[in-house]
């Protein structure tokens, strides 16, 4: 009998064990395994960071925290470690330095960091600083990414690769933007691009350099590789490439082709579908030679993944692959699919997001409190309708079960009917009251008793002997008699991927990983939505409804980190309006095991919202003006309200999107 106790929450039935180590904690939640080389845990049982992976140094991720409220820093906080995504950047470089030297490969790695995974300034400005010793350049995938590349890179060997839809003030920034001295390649996505990049270059008398995206009929498995997907929607097919060709030839602009790019979607879990991928690219780009095109880049796009659950599984949290596996594939295949043919192979480019930037960041939270389910059972009152009558008998016929001698022993056939009447009941009660028949108080009865169904009906499912088959249902009321943890945060801003696609992220506490936790949960936010919760959590290759928690302390906190979170979470937050970006601090390693707090990012106004949603404020309000006018002109709009209209338009867009304390 370990179920419900004073606050309502399960115990978890692990064998308790004579010892439980900070060790132990972080094996517990896969620590070990994904969080190599950048995370730890101290003997304390306090995660440990080591920003610099193997090169040295490390900060204890508790006292940061602490030390940052003391600077009124408080929680959520979203804690960017600058030394990991340098190191991150090296890594990716040196995988595949190493792979160029191994098989021989006669050309270049120069890869280019997709702005869309994480579009802060202080990120974008960090890798063009650090990547500059490699010429590393920026993708950007619209035209406010593409403003955002175009200030920030000044390096003109450094690509600057121009996806997403191109109008005719895109190209002719890009045209332009080759004048300036950058490297400027304009990727034809689809067909129709093709006549105003001709046309634009007529015009202005100069072309960019000039890439064509390869619609691959090698599939994905990744999440996005179903034919919704990225793969489906852009890229040229085979007839549209020979046709691009054919146009480019005639407009005099051949000349300027020079890499073929395709991006087979993010997060590959299975590094076959990348080969297969490569040697299809491989060969379009020789074919591409032999039409005459001067060529010279070839771009693998993103992809490369991320083992967020530590499993090494072709799983979707997972990959079957490391960063030198993938850099070694890419520098074989192009090599194999060039060399034989007489074909100069050619420089290399990636555009990997997720590996570059998902270890740097941390998000942290608190718990404000854990919900205790409505306890107990009420007591009976005069002339109680039948339906709470039913649901009171249920469960009094479950406690007698357990109490039976061996021959009425609880048996789960018992217990799953038991459940099933519980289950009718609360339906029945539940219509009762919505057609009237039932008042608000004998509704929560209802659900308290179901409660209480639930509660003995899972004590019982404990006292069975082990190994008896227990039906997934009958599980699952382990799962619900759960406790809740109250998160300060909001998952919608702060960790949108876990809402919109499902994706796992390592989640533990940051502290008492030397106790062992003794309970089951899950996390709600602080949103009203239903779905801002966090209730799917890492498990070696899948995924699990509940964590391991530990019992809140009195007047002691306790804080939860969500971990690789910099990859992609910040910059989709911005899709959904209702919250901007939380307090941000940059944090530098420093001599003798100290640290820097290097930039503090205060969260956005709403018109940084709506600019990062590349709406114009100032547009918006012209517009708005005018709207006004006109209804000054039809009487309908005093000259006094318009004003003030207008007064609280702008306030609003100075505004934070939090509630300001
Ligand atoms: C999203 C995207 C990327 C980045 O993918 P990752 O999986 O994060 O490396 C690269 N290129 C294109 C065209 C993309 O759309």
């Amino acid at each position: 009998m370990v179920l419900a106790n004073s606050s309502g929450t399960a115990a978890v039935p692990i064998a308790s064990r004579n010892a439980w180590s900070a060790s132990d904690g972080a094996s517990l939640y896969g620590l070990d395994r994904w969080g190599d080389p950048y995370f730890s845990v101290s003997p304390r049982g306090h995660v440990m960071v080591q920003p610099r992976g193997d090169r040295g140094g490390a900060l204890d991720l508790v006292e940061l925290v602490q030390e940052l409220q003391g600077r009124d820093l408080s929680l959520p906080l979203l804690i960017r470690f600058d030394d990991i995504l340098e190191d991150r950047l090296e890594r990716l470089h040196t995988a595949f330095e190493r792979a160029i030297a191994q098989y021989g490969y006669a050309g270049r790695y120069q890869g280019v960091f997709p702005v869309k995974c994480n579009q802060q300034r202080h990120v974008v400005e960090q890798l063009v600083e650090t990547g500059r010793r490699w010429h590393f350049g920026l993708e950007a995938g619209s035209k406010a990414e593409l403003l955002i590349a175009l200030s920030l890179l000044e390096d003109p060997e450094a690509l600057l690769i121009c996806n997403g839809y191109k109008d005719r003030r895109y190209i002719e920034t890009a045209i332009l933007a080759r004048r300036l001295g950058r490297k400027p390649v304009v990727v034809i996505e689809q067909a129709d691009e093709v006549p105003r990049i001709i046309a634009a270059s007529r015009d202005l008398g100069g072309a960019p350099l000039i890439g064509i995206r390869a619609k691959l009929s090698s599939r994905s498995t990744g999440r996005w590789g179903s034919s919704v997907g990225d793969r489906a929607k852009f890229g040229l097919s085979i007839p549209d490439v020979l046709a691009t060709v054919e146009a480019l030839r005639q407009a005099d602009l051949l000349d300027d082709l020079r890499l073929l790019h395709f991006h087979i979607g993010s997060q590959i879990n299975d590094i076959a579908v990348l080969k297969d991928a490569l040697q299809e690219a491989g060969q379009i780009y020789g074919e591409l030679t032999r039409l005459g095109a001067p060529m010279g880049y070839l771009d693998v796009g993103g992809g490369l993944g991320i083992d967020y659950d530590g499993s090494r599984t072709a799983s979707a949290a997972s990959t079957n692959y490391s960063l030198q596996n993938y850099a070694n594939d890419v520098v074989a295949t192009v090599r194999e699919c060039c060399e034989p043919h007489g074909i100069a192979v050619p420089t290399l480019v990636s555009e990997s997001g997720r590996a570059i930037a998902s270890h740097f960041s941390v998000l942290v939270f608190d718990v404000l409190g854990a919900g205790a389910l409505p306890g107990g059972v009420p007591e009976p009152v005069a002339a109680e309708p039948l339906i709470l009558r039913n649901l009171r008998d249920t469960q009094a016929a479950i406690i007698a079960n357990g109490d039976a001698d061996a021959a009425t022993a609880p048996s789960v056939e018992r217990l799953q009917e038991a459940w099933n009447d519980a289950l009718k009941f609360k339906d029945d009660a539940l219509a009762a009251f919505r057609l009237g028949y039932l008042s608000l108080p004998e509704r929560a009865r209802a659900e308290q008793l179901t409660w209480a169904c639930c509660q003995a009906i899972a004590s019982q499912l404990e006292a069975l002997p082990p190994g008896t088959a227990i039906p997934e249902e009958l599980k699952a009321l382990a799962a619900a008699l759960a406790g809740t943890y109250y998160a300060n945060l909001s998952v919608f801003r702060s960790a949108p991927d876990t809402w919109a696609i499902d994706q796992l992220f390592p989640v533990l506490p940051i502290h008492r990983l030397d106790e062992q936790p003794s309970r089951l949960g899950s996390f709600a936010d602080l949103t009203c939505d239903s779905d801002g919760k966090l209730a799917r959590f890492i498990d070696r290759g899948q995924a699990k409804p509940l964590l391991e928690l530990h019992p809140l302390r009195d007047g002691e906190p306790y804080w939860i980190g969500l971990f690789l979170a910099g990859a992609y979470q910040e910059v989709m937050g911005n899709l959904h309006n209702l919250f901007g970006s939380t307090n941000a601090v940059h944090i530098r390693l420093a001599d003798g095991g100290r640290y820097r707090v290097e930039h503090v990012v205060r969260g956005d106004t709403n018109a940084d919202v709506l600019e990062a949603m590349e709406h114009d404020p100032a547009q918006l309000l012209e517009r708005l003006r005018l709207a006004s006018e006109t209804a000054i002109a039809r009487g309908s709009l005093a000259i006094s309200d318009a004003r003030r209209l207008m007064a609280h338009l702008k306030a609003s867009l100075e505004q934070t999107t939090y509630l300001e304390g």
